[in-house]
């Protein structure tokens, strides 16, 4: 290192790189793994049970990188929004993809009061940096949607987003269905077959309600699952104690 090179830690905060490296980015490639198969769920409310495809909530996967990114820039271009709503104004900063450049970065923003309210994209190159705190280039609200959007299509799918508290991703609200059991690609792909053979009907919606007597006896449920799964056969019918309905014989 020679001696003129400052460390990166002491270079000016939110003037680094000097120009909009993202727009000179090749399109990121997509992903190559691509998450498979499927999950059983069931209703909480009723005895209705689907089958979904998986949600790895990868950013590594081909299906749910490009969702989670899309989630990502739609979200973030919600908070500016508001951000602007409120009154606030905003700024971005390019700051070095070192992890003290960050905690120096991060300091900095808690010292106006900003700390909650960021959002951070890391590149090989640089963070960039879109805030509320009066760190780095002010910019209009459209100018930061506008390279906001630009640079989360040109991340690469191995690199993150990231968000301060105040800019937090929403919970997934909750939802009726609970996971019951995983399916192979193969497995998922014979599960309509294998409910015809023991004449479960599946409805138009994709739902379907396994017979009572398997629902009710988890030795049953489990082996039911096991057959979805095409490990085993499918549990018997009508077993001891348990009455076909309705009742034949009305008293
Ligand atoms: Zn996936």
């Amino acid at each position: 290192m020679s001696p003129a090179a400052a460390p990166m830690s002491q270079k000016p905060l939110g003037l680094f790189p000097p120009k909009d490296f993202w727009d000179s980015l090749p399109p990121p490639p997509l992903p190559t793994y691509v998450c498979d198969g499927g999950l059983v769920v069931r209703s909480k409310v009723t005895d209705k049970h689907r089958k979904v495809p998986r949600e790895c909530d990868c950013w590594h996967c081909r299906v749910h990188g490009p969702r989670l990114k899309q989630q990502w820039a739609d979200h973030l271009d919600e908070m500016l929004c508001q951000a602007d709503e409120d009154g606030l104004s905003l700024f971005l900063a390019s700051i070095p993809p070192t992890p003290c450049a960050w905690a120096a970065f991060r300091r900095l923003l808690a010292r106006h009061g900003a700390s909650g309210r960021y959002g951070r994209l890391r590149f090989d190159e640089g963070c960039l940096v879109v805030t509320t705190a009066p760190v780095g280039r002010p910019v209009s609200l459209d100018e930061a949607r506008a390279v906001l959007a630009r640079a989360v299509a040109a991340l690469p799918f191995d690199r993150r987003i990231s968000s301060g508290r105040a800019w937090k991703l929403p919970p997934k609200p909750p939802s009726e269905w609970e996971v019951v059991d995983e399916l192979t690609e193969e497995a998922a792909a014979q599960v309509e077959d294998r409910l015809a053979a023991v004449g479960i009907v599946v409805e138009d919606d994709g739902t379907w309600i396994p017979p009572a007597e398997w629902v009710e006896d988890s030795w049953l449920y489990i082996d039911f699952l096991k057959y979805l799964r095409g490990e085993g056969p499918p549990p018997p019918r009508n077993t001891l104690g348990a009455c076909p309905s309705p009742d034949p014989w009305p008293r």
